[in-house]
């Protein structure tokens, strides 16, 4: 039987994180890893940018971005649903995140300006998720950790709040590991329809995975059966409208439609069913995905004109092209009459105001329901565009309950002795609903370098 000081469990960003700082402190490390070498870094590869508080300008960030601001921006969204605490400890541990990242490898980009505006408040990454996760895979196995690609992570053993065995499968041959301490990195259940299925019945068929097919959910469910808290609710998720025609796990950022501020949006019976201007996009991005879900079929169609189209960033597929709306709804299979009624309507109740895709403009409808607050144009300047648009699900809000020390707690009220966890896993802590731009990757790096340090001085007692 193998041993080590401590077991990072999935090598993300919240993984890799806690595995460089257990190793630092001293701690022999071992990284499991499901996915093969090629996939590894979960959905991490996909990220772009991590939402940082800061007092001053940086080379990656303009302005200022205090910690109440920070929090400010976090209440909004979550509605309170959140643990103010832990929020705190994640918020302020981003201040001194940048050095550290770039210790290990990490590259930032200079402050930039992109389709959600984020130069105040994230720090973008050079080259990516992707490069990120090289970087510090890079970094880790430099300081000696040892890292186990195609290593799935079955079950801990958990009693009396001490992990003892933890049972591994690699190559179809399972076995046992032994460790001092564990920090569980495995990220959400978002890629196990079956589960997805408990909460959303049928509709989960047709939703889309945004990241790794990898996130199956085995060792959060293992967790919560031996008596791990549980936080969140199994149905809140961070959820974007992505473009139907994309794959159905691993799409990545490509697929997500920024284009719904710029158009009106239709279920499949060609009926509007919100605000599409309600407010600035980053604040509103992450709600279309749990509107689409809960349309029929789980399908919409985004209809903008040629105005719009230059105004957002363009999918990987191309738009649907069309000389009148009549075509444009039968080549996207919405029912045409209702879809030329809706336009009709919709061009009707907007108000003349001066156009600002960059503020929130005076364009509005006046005397339709749902209006649309802000930039409402007529649509009127063919060629006519539309996009096909499912539930991009990016991650799940179920997960473990930890402490300031991110250990897990238990049902009893107990905390474990031995057991972290960091990332997606415990991000329901901090996001009970909602989600602001950049704080799943600011979560994840703050509490893997908790539960490293936390882990290695357990292990080390
Ligand atoms: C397309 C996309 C774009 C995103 N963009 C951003 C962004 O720009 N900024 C931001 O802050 N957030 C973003 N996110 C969210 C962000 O990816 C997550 O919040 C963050 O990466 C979570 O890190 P993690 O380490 O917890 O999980 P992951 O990075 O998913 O890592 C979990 C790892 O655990 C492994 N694993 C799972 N189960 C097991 C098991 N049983 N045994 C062994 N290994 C296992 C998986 O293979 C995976 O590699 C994005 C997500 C997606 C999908």
């Amino acid at each position: 039987m193998e041993s080590c000081d401590v077991l990072v469990v999935g090598g993300g960003n919240a993984g890799l994180s806690a595995a460089i700082t257990a190793r630092e402190a001293g701690a022999s490390v071992m990284l499991l890893e499901h996915a093969p070498k090629a996939l590894r870094g979960g959905n991490s590869r996909h990220t772009r940018n991590l939402r940082v508080m800061h007092e001053s300008p940086a080379a990656t960030l303009i302005g200022s971005y205090s910690s109440s601001d920070y929090w400010s921006d976090l209440l909004s969204v979550t509605h309170g649903k959140t643990d103010e605490h832990l929020a705190r400890i994640a918020i302020d541990g981003t201040a001194e995140l940048l050095p550290w990242m770039e210790a290990h490898g990490a590259r930032f980009q200079p402050a930039l300006e992109g389709t959600l505006g984020l130069s105040r408040t994230n720090a973008f990454f050079l080259g990516g998720g992707k490069a990120l996760m090289n970087a510090y895979y890079g970094a880790a196995e430099r300081l000696g950790v040892c890292v186990l690609y195609d290593t799935e992570v079955r079950s801990l053993c958990l009693v009396n709040g001490m992990v003892g065995d933890v049972s591994i499968v690699k190559n179809a041959v399972s076995s046992l590991v032994q460790p001092k301490a564990v920090v569980v990195c495995s990220g959400g259940f978002q890629a196990n329809i079956e589960w997805l299925r408990e909460s959303w019945g049928d509709a989960a068929d047709n939703f889309i995975i945004r990241g790794t097919p990898y996130a199956q959910g085995v060792i959060l469910r293992n967790l919560l059966e031996q008596g791990a808290a549980s936080v969140g609710d199994p149905t809140q998720c961070h959820a974007v409208a992505v473009d139907a025609r994309a794959p159905k796990f691993d799409g990545g950022i490509v697929s997500r439609l920024d284009c719904i501020p710029f158009s009106i949006v239709v279920d499949g019976a060609g009926r509007r069913f919100y605000d599409e201007g309600e407010d600035i996009w980053p604040k509103r991005y992450a709600i279309w995905g749990r509107l689409v879900a809960q349309c029929p079929e789980q399908i919409a169609y985004a209809v903008t004109d040629a105005k719009s189209e230059k105004l957002f960033m363009p999918s990987a597929f191309p738009p649907i092209r069309a000389e009148s709306i009549g075509e444009l709804a039968c080549k996207l299979g919405v029912d045409a009459s209702a879809l030329e009624a809706t336009v009709r309507h919709f061009n009707r109740a907007v108000r003349p105001g001066k156009f600002d895709p960059s503020a929130l403009d005076d364009c509005r409808t006046e005397g339709i329901a749902p209006p649309k607050s802000h930039w409402a144009r007529p649509m009127d300047a063919p060629p006519f565009i539309g996009y096909p648009l499912r539930p991009g699900i990016t991650f799940t809000y179920l997960g473990v309950g930890v402490n300031e020390n991110a250990r897990v707690l238990l049902q009893d009220g107990r905390s474990a002795a031995n057991l972290f966890a960091a990332g997606e896993i415990m991000a329901g802590n901090i996001l009970g609903e909602g989600y602001i731009a950049g704080i799943g990757m600011a979560i994840g790096s703050v509490f893997g370098r908790i539960a490293g340090r936390e882990a290695a001085k357990v292990a080390l007692a």
